[in-house]
């Protein structure tokens, strides 16, 4: 194979680096990560490797720590800049602070940010700045690079009515046919859309010769864990052909890392993968430390800023506030309904996929409230009725099996359902005020304004009448509401229980 390669070339890739710019830490020492080490090895490879190099990123790199909410994503770029990224997709993170600060992004990104299947209205602030695809020159052919972003991205992240998501297959179809009536060599699919849509693209599409993923998390081959799906897995396209899959799990914990040839129909005949860890043995490269240094400053002061205590563990795991009610639930509930009952609030519902992070028992600081809620919601009042309160509750319990993010996390009533039961007749009791909830009574709900958009499939609350943003921020209304009530003593008291049908 090597003698009949028409080209050989080594890729290098990330996703979902969610603004893991210091190293991912086991306690006090770093386990490994941080891009001052991505960039060691990255440098290392461009002064050793005498094959054309591909650096690219397959999106999601907003959201995840302090330095996005300090920086939103402008302190992620300055490093990826600098690394000498290639491409980069959209990811739906992208949207989290809204599409006037992506094209901030785009503009300053010295490298191109591509999604086939966005499409925006005429005159947005995107308009013409992401593109659907790129074509780059390595050892004297063309590489065509398309982007895909996760379908359901309108509802994951607040993109608003001026973004619309397309079918990532049918963009896909488009997109091969685009490079290849462009004259390209091969064709790579840089896809933020999980690992299983990238195995239908790869099955259903033909044309593609390479999928760098990202959006599911999944670590492969050597990376964490055994039972991974290989690094990387090979897939036949609807020709018999092989297509290469690779994603970097998350966090860059770990570099992607492919050595690839070629044949002359642009079908890869070679393919080795070499994932490294970025491991802490790897030397940090002394300016982006220096730098960092600089950035981290105002998150360190967030981080030293205490602003009271809990005596319990507060409980946002992503797999627990996702099914149950938890304390760090009930205590985010609780602040918000606090907060509302001067404006008429009776009841909150929140979204358990809004809760980031735990808050261990003892001291609690500011930077700890911002982990946990680092979307910068407002709370949201809205008027709905007792049977649109239960819809929103079914909603919320129909995709618990998935541990999606609309699990509700409520104050001010309580319910009782069976995940047993088909999806849309889960909920069996609402308990408001001692009483089964009076469906045709309207209550003033506080909710957040992801949620009151219709974010997590919420829509009883786009139905209900009275909808305000009053701009309160959740996460300052919950460090006040710790402040007050120091030291927390939060339990998860059954609020919500599950009551199998007999
Ligand atoms: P990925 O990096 O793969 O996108 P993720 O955890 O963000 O990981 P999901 O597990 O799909 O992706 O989580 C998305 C969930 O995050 C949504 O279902 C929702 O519950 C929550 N979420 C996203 N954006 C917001 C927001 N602006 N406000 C509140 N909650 C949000
Ligand atoms: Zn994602």
């Amino acid at each position: 194979a090597q003698e009949a390669a028409a080209l050989r070339m080594r890729i290098l890739h990330t996703n979902d680096h969610h603004s893991r710019i210091e190293p991912v830490m086991n306690g006090s020492t770093p386990l490994h990560g941080g891009v001052a080490r991505r960039k060691t090895l990255i440098d290392q490879v461009r002064s050793s490797e005498a094959l054309p190099l591909l650096l690219v990123d397959a999106g999601d790199v907003f959201q995840g720590t302090l330095f996005f909410n300090q920086y939103n994503g402008m302190a992620d770029l300055e490093f990826y800049n600098a690394m000498g990224y290639e491409a980069m997709t959209i990811g739906n993170h992208e949207f989290d602070r809204g599409t006037t600060l992506l094209s901030d992004f785009i503009k300053r990104a010295t490298f191109p940010v591509l999604s086939a299947n966005i499409h925006v209205t005429a005159g947005s602030v995107l308009d013409g700045l992401y593109k659907p695809h790129v074509i780059v020159e390595k050892g004297g052919k063309k590489i065509g690079i398309f982007g895909v972003t996760a379908e359901d991205t309108g509802e994951l992240a607040n993109t608003g009515s001026e973004v619309q998501f397309t079918s990532v297959i049918a963009a896909a179809k488009e997109q091969v046919a685009a490079l290849q009536a462009a004259g390209v060599f091969t064709i790579i699919a840089l896809t933020h859309v999980g690992i299983d849509v990238d195995r239908q693209i790869a099955r259903e599409v033909s044309g593609i010769s390479l999928i760098i993923g990202g959006h599911s998390h999944t670590p492969m081959g050597p990376m964490s864990s055994s039972g991974n799906p290989p690094y990387p897995e090979l897939i036949a396209n609807p020709d018999g052909k092989p297509v290469v899959i690779v994603t970097d799990w998350e966090w860059g914990r770990w570099l992607g890392d492919l050595t690839l040839a070629f044949n002359q129909e642009g079908t890869i005949v070679d393919v080795q993968g070499h994932p490294t860890e970025v491991a802490p043995s790897i030397e940090a490269d002394p300016s982006f430390e220096q730098r960092i240094q600089v950035l981290a400053a105002p998150l360190n002061l967030l981080r030293a800023t205490v602003i009271g205590s809990s005596s319990v563990d507060l409980d946002g795991a992503r797999a627990n506030v996702r099914t149950r009610e938890t304390n760090l639930g009930n205590l985010v509930a609780d602040a918000m309904l606090l907060k509302t009952r001067n404006r008429g609030g009776q009841i909150a519902i929140t979204n358990g996929g809004g809760i980031r992070a735990s808050i261990p028992a003892g001291a609690i600081s500011i930077g700890q409230v911002l982990e946990v809620l680092p979307f910068g919601n407002t709370l949201a009042t809205v008027d709905i009725s007792g049977a649109q309160v239960w819809a929103a509750l079914e909603n919320g319990v129909s995709q618990v099996e998935s541990g999606a993010g609309r699990f509700p996390q409520i104050a001010g009533f309580s319910f009782t359902y069976d995940p047993t039961l088909p999806v849309g007749s889960r909920v069996t009791s609402v308990t408001y005020a001692g009483a089964a909830m009076d469906s045709a009574a309207i209550f003033r709900v506080v909710t957040n304004d992801f949620m009151l958009a219709g974010g997590d499939g919420f829509t009883s609350f786009a139905q209900g009448s009275n909808p305000l943003n009053t701009g309160l921020i959740l996460a300052d209304v919950v460090q006040e509401y710790i402040s007050a009530n120091s030291p927390i003593t939060a339990v998860a008291e059954g609020r919500i229980s599950v009551g199998l049908a007999v």
